[in-house]
């Protein structure tokens, strides 16, 4: 058995980093999962970061992570590449499973999973991810001005996004596989009265096109099979996000959308000793800075919990 850590960190993100920063200046040793193949999170799978606050010209998102981590290595941070694959979080001494079964006891878990956006499933979306495709308007809009864009959805966020990326595109065509939107009649007013936002109906993404960058789409009406190609350089998929939190059921309080409840504005979820930041619990902002943020203050609400117990 081993000894009782102070802190568990489950990730590697923004969030998972930044507590581990600083949790490890506070000298509180803290252990660190950082997942076995998705370490880093993910800006690991993006190009240019422009809005993280201190990169005057931008920074690669895989650069930014690999900083955020040998920045928390350097104060003593111990990262571990490997999954969580079970917990205990009820008891005063909360264990942590790794993917050999190796047990790690500890009196506080920063839980930092962060949430996985839900793709469409098509061969070419992941190879042009960051070339023309994107599931984030806030962070990658500013890139698409004067494009052709399409927004993949029909809930509020894909209005949102729609509504955000018209600003700066040529156009901005709404494809939603049928031919009423889920989203609230406000968004949706938003949108219609947009006069530069189109709406493709019945429509589903059947190719995504390009070599290096993305060239166009072929659509797939649902109600008649009939293809048609649809010209963009811009593709916005907008079609939700699965939080990870799979692992804490039954013992951590979940939201109806299955995201991790905290005692806003703290980080406390319901467990004594457990907290929770970045996206995994935040459905609304899903921004890195917004990530490291919230790491950062799940480790002073840490430390002061394991002040408390001293
Ligand atoms: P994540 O970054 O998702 O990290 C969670 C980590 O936890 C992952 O490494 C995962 O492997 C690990 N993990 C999960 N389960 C386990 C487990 N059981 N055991 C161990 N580890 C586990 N935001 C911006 O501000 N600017 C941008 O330009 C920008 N661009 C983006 C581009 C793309 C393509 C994407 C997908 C997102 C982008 N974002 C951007 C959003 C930003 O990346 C997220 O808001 C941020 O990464 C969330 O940080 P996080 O730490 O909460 O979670």
């Amino acid at each position: 058995m081993s000894d009782v850590r102070n802190v568990i960190i489950i990730g590697s993100g923004p969030a998972g980093y930044t507590a581990a920063l600083y949790t490890a200046r506070a000298s509180l040793n803290p252990l660190v999962f950082e997942g076995a193949v998705t370490a880093g999170g993910a800006l690991m799978n993006t190009t240019d970061v422009e809005n993280f606050p201190g990169f005057q010209d931008g920074i690669m998102g895989p650069e930014l992570m690999d900083n955020m981590r040998a920045q928390a290595e350097r104060f003593g941070a111990e990262l571990v590449p490997d999954d969580v694959v079970a917990v205990d979080l009820t008891g005063a001494i909360k264990t942590v499973t790794d993917t050999a079964g190796t047990v790690h006891r500890a009196k506080s878990v920063i839980v930092t999973t962060g949430s996985q956006h839900r793709k469409l499933g098509l061969p070419n979306e992941d190879a042009l991810s960051g070339r023309g495709v994107s599931w984030c308007a806030t962070c990658d809009g500013f890139f698409f001005k004067d494009h052709d864009i399409a927004v993949i959805g029909g809930g509020d966020t894909a209005m949102e996004e729609a509504t955000f990326l018209s600003r700066f595109a040529k156009s901005v065509t709404i494809v939603h596989r049928r031919d009423t939107l889920r989203a609230s009649k406000a968004m949706q007013d938003r949108a219609f009265a947009d006069p530069k936002i189109k709406f493709a109906w019945d429509s589903e993404v059947a190719e995504v096109k390009g070599e290096q960058k993305l060239s166009g789409l072929t659509l797939r009406n649902t109600k008649t099979g009939e293809l048609s190609e649809l010209p963009v350089t811009g593709l916005f998929i907008a079609v939700g996000h699965d939080p990870r939190t799979e692992l804490f059921k039954g013992q951590l309080e979940l939201d109806d959308e299955g995201y991790l409840k905290v005692e806003a504005p703290s980080t406390r979820t319901n467990l004594t000793g457990v907290f929770g930041a970045g996206d995994v619990v935040d459905h609304t902002y899903r921004q890195a800075i917004t990530a490291a943020g919230t790491g950062c203050s799940a480790a002073l609400d840490a430390e002061r919990f394991l002040a408390a117990l001293a």
